[in-house]
């Protein structure tokens, strides 16, 4: 087998986007330690499972030694958090450290998450808490299985240092991603203030090509079939319009929509606050540091066309010679979304109710956004319904007579139960297993992690023994909350 130090990474964000990153190596790992690491996930990538295991994959793994083929960098980017604009985030304390292109040819990212502070760190300690890249993991992996687009995790790395954190220190970790690409909306914000001759705007040197080079360059990688960039900009919105209907279906509540977090590929990226709905209420919000529920599971769809109106705007000098004309194109795209997002959620929710009839919908919503049963149940035993016990799906609801008219239309509908059971999961990361999980691997036993990382990883099969896996929690639990300071 080769060595870790000779697997080979391409760096094509590094040889076309000169202006957008630092080089930038990680910080030194007292006391690397495996705890997770993703087989199948390296097995796709083309990686050797056993080969990462050695001191050498793990020094990759937490970037302290990496091979001569790879640069890691930590990227530039800007954005809106919860609506206010920074021109200067960036990786604070992750790092790329180069593609990968798999057995398959496809592309990927290799990122490190909690790698050290760079200059992009401001405030900072440039450090990540096992928890919560335990998190990411788990999360990240779950969405997956269940056919959301996603960053994936490969590995989780315990450096044998601590970090600080409000609850006291934790132990620290480095999580290695993949990604399609880490471009993001942040990104074009950023180039496109570079190129108005901004911080870095400099026509005698080029800059002012950034914006450009950076969208040829996201076409290339993402959208190829796009011919120019207003065609790029309609494909994102179509990209976003399906995820975020995904989203909906399976009640993911992001919970840090920021223009950072969203990416050109159309995969979700950063699971910092994120959590799943147990009832289903729209006005529904977990993240502590979100006090005025801007990213409520409801608005997710409204946030993401303002996001992406954020992103036409950084690209309208690409859009036309006049600010007049390009505003007027972009606006007509993005009008596109609200369309896009109606018939991908609409396409989604008639899959779970395993009919084509979407006169059938508004009807339901009327009655589970006023009952606000458990979301995931709710789907899950609709299929029940159809094959002729509709008792489980009617105990969800405090009058469960409000949803026989429904029912009954909905049956004379036809609806397949087969085909349902492949599209309702009976199994999400639910926010309780997920804490009680990380609490136990935070304390050293990994054992309920890995149990739910296998259940996970089938979403959609009712396992015997499994049962507590598939329930919310109990009436006596405290509201649940995630927290940013990760
Ligand atoms: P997030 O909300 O996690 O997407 O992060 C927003 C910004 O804060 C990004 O620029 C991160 O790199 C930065 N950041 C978050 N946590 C840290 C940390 N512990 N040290 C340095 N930068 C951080
Ligand atoms: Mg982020």
């Amino acid at each position: 087998m080769t060595a870790a130090t000779e697997i080979a990474f391409e760096n094509t964000f590094v040889r076309a986007l000169e202006g957008l990153f630092v080089p930038w190596q990680a910080a030194p790992t007292p006391d690397a330690r495996l705890v997770l690491l993703n087989e199948s996930l390296a097995r796709e990538l083309g990686l050797d499972p056993a080969q990462l295991r050695t001191p050498e994959g793990v020094a990759l793994l937490t970037g302290t030694t990496v091979p001569d083929s790879a640069t890691t960098v930590a990227q530039a980017y800007a954005g809106h958090q919860f609506g206010n604009y920074s021109p200067r985030l960036g990786d604070g304390r992750a790092l790329l450290v180069g593609e990968l292109v798999t057995p398959d040819g496809t592309r990927r990212d290799l990122h490190l998450k909690g790698s050290g502070r760079t200059p992009f760190a401001r405030g900072g300690d440039g450090k990540a808490p096992l928890g919560p890249m335990l998190r990411e993991y788990v999360i990240s992996e779950a969405m997956h299985a269940l056919g959301v687009p996603s960053t994936r995790s490969l590995a989780v790395v315990a450096t044998g240092e601590p970090v600080l954190r409000d609850r006291g220190p934790e132990p620290g970790a480095v999580l290695a991603r993949t990604a399609a690409s880490h471009l993001r909306v942040g990104t074009f914000q950023f180039a496109a203030a570079s190129s108005a001759g901004g911080s870095r705007g400099d026509t005698a040197t080029g800059e002012v090509d950034l914006l450009r080079r950076l969208t040829e360059y996201a076409i290339a990688r993402h959208h190829p079939q796009a011919s120019t960039p207003l065609e790029f900009y309609r494909a994102v919105i179509a990209a976003q319009a399906e995820l975020i209907a995904r989203w909906m279906q399976i009640g993911f509540v992001h919970g840090v929509m920021n223009t950072d977090n969203m990416t050109i590929s159309g995969e979700t990226i950063d699971y910092g606050p994120c959590a799943f709905l147990d009832a289903h209420d729209p006005s529904t919000w977990y993240s502590s540091i979100d006090s005025g529920g801007r990213y409520a599971y409801g608005n997710q769809p409204g946030i993401a066309q303002w996001n992406l109106a954020r992103f036409g705007e950084s690209l309208l000098g690409l859009f036309a010679d006049s600010q007049e004309e390009a505003v007027r194109l972009a606006t007509e795209e993005l009008a596109g979304f609200a369309d896009a997002y109606r018939a991908a959620h609409d396409r989604g929710y008639l899959a779970k109710i395993g009919v084509g009839t979407p006169e059938l919908l508004a009807d339901l919503f009327a009655v589970i956004e006023d009952q606000k049963p458990d979301h995931t149940l709710f789907f899950r035993r609709l299929s029940e319904a159809a094959r002729g016990d509709a008792g489980p799906v009617r105990d969800l609801l405090s009058d469960s007579a409000a949803l026989d008219p429904w029912l009954e239309s909905w049956r004379a509908a036809g609806p397949d139960a087969d085909a349902m059971d492949r599209v309702n999961p009976v199994y999400v990361p639910r926010n309780h297993l997920v804490e009680e999980a990380l609490d136990a691997a935070v304390e050293g036993d990994l054992e309920p992690v890995q149990w739910l990382l296998q259940v996970l990883a089938d979403p959609f099969t009712d396992r015997e023994g499994y049962e507590r896996y598939a329930l919310p929690a109990g009436p006596d639990a405290p509201p649940f909350r995630t927290f940013c300071g990760t």
